[in-house]
Parts: C-alpha cells; structure tokens; sequence
C-alpha cells in the first residue's frame, strides 16, 4: 500500500462532533466518516481493521464448530408478529413497508429468522447440535447513537445461534462460545474481562458479557484483583454478612424526629451510623406498591429486584405514589404494621436494635428488631455493590472499574423455539421445541473499544493483531534516488512475506510524515533517511513502547521480522 495513492484523509484538528477518543481519532486518521447520525463509511484503514477482526472471529467460531452463514438484512414483519417482538421491540426495530405493502424492518438481531431457517429444514436430533453465525450489518435505529462506532445506528455484528437437543447440550454449546470469545478477545491483543451479567428469568451463570476494559467504558464492573470473579453492577454479589448471634434486643422506642426524612438527617439526629438505620423504600412493581427494606447506606439494584420479584418493570415511587400506598410521606414510612409486600435486603438480617420510619410523619422507632417488632418474609441480595464489600468467591476486597461491552453471550432457552414453533423429532420420535443460545460480537464496537484501551496524545496505537498494517515505512526523501531505492528494497520484501506494510513516500515534510504515521498508530516504523546516505543507518521505532533501534540497512527487513513474531 502505498500513502499517496489511497484515500487517508488525515486531519490535523480534532473534529469538532467527537466526544470520545476513539471517534476522534477514527475521524482524524481518516478511518470512517459520518454520512448521517449513527451511520459511517469504513475508509480503506477502517474497513482493513475490522477485515483483520472478522478474520480472528471467523477462525475461532469454525474452530469451535459453528457454521458461517449469511441471513437477510431485510425480515418480514409477520416473523416478529410471531416471536411477539414486533411489539415489544419498540423504536429501535426500523419499519417500512414494500410496494405492495408488505411491513418489513431492518434486521438489529436475527433470532427470529434463523429461528424460521431452522424449523424449516432440521426436523431430527441426529442434526444437533447445530451453531450457526454470520458476520453482517445491523441496524437499530437507538434513541442517542453517539461516540462514533461505539453506538452506531448502522454496525457490523458477528452473531450465532446455537440449536441443541436439550438443555446439557445447550449449556455444553454455551461453553465452546464461552471459550471461542476468550479465544477471539485475547487473539485481538485486548485486555478484558468475562462478566456474569443478568440474564433475567433464566437464571443461573448462563449469560457472560465480555468487557474491553477502558476508563471511558460506559459500563461498571465489579472485579476481583486475587481470583477469577467478574460480573456486572445489575448481577454482582458479594460475601454474605456475618449471621446475627444471639443478640441482645433492646426495648422499642418510638422517638420524635421532626422534619428528618432523609437517613442523613435522621441518623444524625439520632447519633448512629446510616447502618443502624433500616430504610423503608417504595417501589411500583409493575404499577403495584411493594416496600422493600435495606440498611441506610446502601443503594437498590433495580434490576436484582426486578429479577427477584419476576417482575417487568420496577420503578422508585414518586412521593405521591408513597403517600397513596401508605398514607405517611416518604422518609416515615417504616415495616411495622405496614400492609404492603415486604422485602428485605440480606443484610438487614444481620442487624439488631436499628432504627426504622415509625408510619407517622415526624417520627421513628429505635431499637427496632425484625423478627419481633414486624416480620420478613422475603430475602434476597438486592443491593448494589461498592468497592467496601468483599469477592463472594475469595474474600478479597472487589473492585469497580470501567469497560466496554464488546460481546454478550446467552442462553435462551426454548423461548424463541415455543413462540415459532421450531421443533425437531427426538431419539423416541416425540416433538420437541430446539434448546437455544445466541451469541454476539459487537465487530465494529471492537475496533473503538481497541482505541479507547490502547492511544496517547499523538494518536492511536493498535495491537499488532488487529492493526491495519502492521508496518509503516517511512521515505523521507522522496526524491533522493539512493534513499527511494533502499526503502522500495525493504517494502519489497515484507510484501513477499505477506507483512502488511504502508510506504509513506508522499512529497510532505518529514514532521507531518511523522505525525501521521503516530496518528494511524502503526505498531512498527522504519524511518529512511538522510543517515542512510551518510552511514547506512535506518531506524526502527515501536509505536507502543516508544523504542527506537538504530539499524544496519541490510539487517531491518530481519529486524522487523524478528519484532512481528509473536
Ligand atoms: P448495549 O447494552 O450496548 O445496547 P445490547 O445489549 O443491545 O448492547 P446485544 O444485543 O447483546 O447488545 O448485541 C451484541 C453486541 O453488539 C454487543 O455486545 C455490542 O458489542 C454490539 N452492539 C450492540 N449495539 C450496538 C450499537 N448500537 N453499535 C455498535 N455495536 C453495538
Ligand atoms: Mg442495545
């Protein structure tokens, strides 16, 4: 490849539209431009980045036994109306009709379509297991596509479907994607992390996302710095608490506490600590009030309430909600004597003798005692965890960090199977609907996530195994016949070694060739230059680490061989 005759716009200002790095410098290495919100053309170093990602899924999903495949863009409306999505997909599915008024929309997942594929042409267990996948474009018309490929409207996703006979198999094909991502993450030279993340009614560790750790991440994980533990804020845990021994209860007392309604305001009051305060918090539950109990430093995780209570959708009750349901103002509320479901927090069920809302505005109990004052019937984790809490697994202390969500493998069950229909006959000859997974790989958010993980000030700075080119040469002098000839040599050669290399022998200054070739973040530079003439000397420069080696001209094509061995 050669600099002057490709099209690398490469601009000298950040564009004015990016807010993230990756966008930014996607947009000043000439990678992609805009066309219209959330939609991007892939110039020829954008589209040689995700070529060199899609390869490395492609070998590792065939390697893992899945079956590439190519499904339409294009779904008739009728397949949604069928899985029940058409409704519940909401904006994000782009609709329209044909010239004869077919509604149609535009593929943002394939579920239902391979879902078709498959009841209509595999009709026994002796076809199982079965995992096919395709590399496509998607389009989900998001409500904010912002941070350039991050969240396009338009993107390229590697998604597969696996078909199994039963549910051992099932979670067996889950295992192989679980594996072939570890695989896929690791050959893509990114540092990253499998989470357990929520994978609602199914329950159990049977839906990972995979995370590109990056401080710009929109996602929060909780990690464990000494063993394996991983998972995201909606389904992290953490060690349970020590259980209550034997306690000494302490008479209940009703105190006044007039205008304290915050727990702030009332444990200061009151001279405890916000983890002898019980809080009472009204949640509407699918339109229901439901109260749910937790110490006054911690925080609800709706969605582990959500998943708790099998509930669609759970929301914090307005004031007005809370009055409705109780009939004292938020900030009394508390469980004795309520009428409302209660729930608690497991670690309320460690405390003793805390104070609690007494149902009367301007007053609280304290020396509270469930178990004697009011009852719990339900437990669970509902919580949010913080960096005080301890590895579930390990006891070490966790932490939070910040990552991008570049895969996200799942088990579905026989949801889709039951809803279309998709069964196959068994070893007895009975029907019986397909055990699913679906498994994606975000390739185009892959390619952003590598920047935001791997950049400095001059520009971005690629993982050999996914860079555009591994290998920058930079002439800079043109002109000079003696130079060219011994740059073109070296060119030569790693073309005939397969090396992807970029010869930059533009007619521009030596400092914009340099800038470029930082800004484009090509791992390996070799400089010719005026030394050449005078010594024979050629430099090698490493684009990550910044080292630079002074070399022999006749010993760089060796030298640069040797770097790009793994
Ligand atoms: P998100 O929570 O980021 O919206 P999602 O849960 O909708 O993601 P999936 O439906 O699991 O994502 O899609 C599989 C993968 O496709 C994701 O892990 C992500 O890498 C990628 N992806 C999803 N939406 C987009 C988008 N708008 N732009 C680019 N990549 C995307
Ligand atoms: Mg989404």
């Amino acid at each position: 490849m050669r600099f002057r005759e490709m099209l690398i716009p490469t601009l000298r200002e950040n564009p004015a539209e990016a807010e993230v790095v990756s966008h930014k410098l996607m947009l000043r290495a000439g990678f992609i431009r805009k066309l219209s919100s959330g939609i991007y053309s892939y110039l020829p170093l954008g589209l040689a980045v995700l070529r060199k990602i899609e390869h490395i899924v492609r070998q590792e999903m065939d390697a893992a036994g899945a079956q590439e495949v190519l499904l339409p863009m294009v779904q008739p409306a009728d397949l949604w109306e069928e899985s029940g999505r058409l409704k519940k997909y909401g904006p994000e599915l782009l609709r329209f009709r044909d010239r004869h008024g077919r509604e149609s929309c535009l593929g943002p997942t394939h579920e239902e379509v391979i879902t078709d594929l498959v009841r209509n042409n595999v009709h026994s267990y002796r076809s199982l297991p079965l995992n096919l996948y395709q590399i496509q474009t998607k389009f989900r018309d998001e409500i904010r596509p912002r941070f350039g490929l991050m969240r396009g409207r338009e993107f390229i996703m590697k998604d597969a479907y696996s078909f199994d006979s039963d549910d051992e198999a099932a979670s067996a094909s889950y295992e192989k994607m679980r594996y072939a991502y570890h695989r896929i993450f690791e050959r893509c030279g990114l540092k990253f992390r499998a989470v357990e993340a929520d994978s609602g009614t199914i329950g159990g560790s049977f839906s990972h996302e995979f995370m590109v750790l990056a401080a710009t991440g929109e996602d929060t994980l909780v990690i464990c710095p000494k063993c394996s533990y991983a998972a995201n804020m909606e389904k992290a845990t953490c060690m349970p608490p020590p259980a209550l021994e034997n306690p000494a209860f302490r008479t209940m007392e009703k105190v006044s506490t007039p205008g304290k309604r915050k727990v702030a305001a009332v444990t200061e009051f009151l001279g405890i600590s916000a983890s002898q305060l019980v809080k009472t918090m009204i949640f509407m539950v699918d339109g229901r009030p439901v109260a749910v109990l937790l110490r006054g430093d911690h925080e609800v995780q709706p969605v582990k309430l959500k998943n708790f209570l099998r509930a669609d959708e759970v929301e914090l009750a307005s004031d007005q909600e809370c009055f409705d349901a109780v009939g004292v103002p938020s900030g009394y509320i508390g469980p004795v004597g309520i009428e409302l479901p209660l729930v608690a927090d497991r670690e309320v069920m460690s405390l003793s003798n805390f104070a609690i809302g007494a149902n009367e505005k301007n007053y609280h109990f304290v020396n509270a005692n469930h178990g004697r004052d009011f009852e719990i019937a339900r437990v669970a984790d509902l919580r949010v965890i913080t960096e005080n809490d301890r590895c579930p697994q390990c006891g070490a202390a966790l932490q939070l960090t910040r990552g991008i969500e570049v895969g996200h493998i799942f088990k579905l069950g026989t949801a889709y199977s039951k809803a279309l229909h998709a069964v196959f006959l068994n070893e007895e000859g009975r029907e019986t609907p397909f055990v699913m997974g679906c498994y994606g790989i975000g390739v185009s958010r892959v390619a952003a996530a590598a920047i935001e993980q791997n950049h400095d000030k001059d520009g971005m700075i690629w993982p050999l195994p996914i860079a555009p080119v591994a290998v920058i040469i930079l002439n800079l002098s043109p002109k000079d016949e003696e130079i060219s000839r011994a740059a073109e040599e070296i060119y030569q050669a790693l073309r005939c070694e397969g090396v992807d290399v970029l010869i930059d022998d533009r007619d521009e200054r030596p400092g914009s060739k340099f800038k470029d070739a930082d800004l484009l973040g090509i791992p390996l530079r070799l400089t010719i230059g005026k030394r050449f003439v005078k010594e024979g000397i050629v430099e090698i420069r490493q684009r990550q680490t910044s080292k630079t080696l002074d070399v022999p001209h006749d010993k760089a094509f060796a030298q640069l061989m040797n770097l790009l061995r793994p």
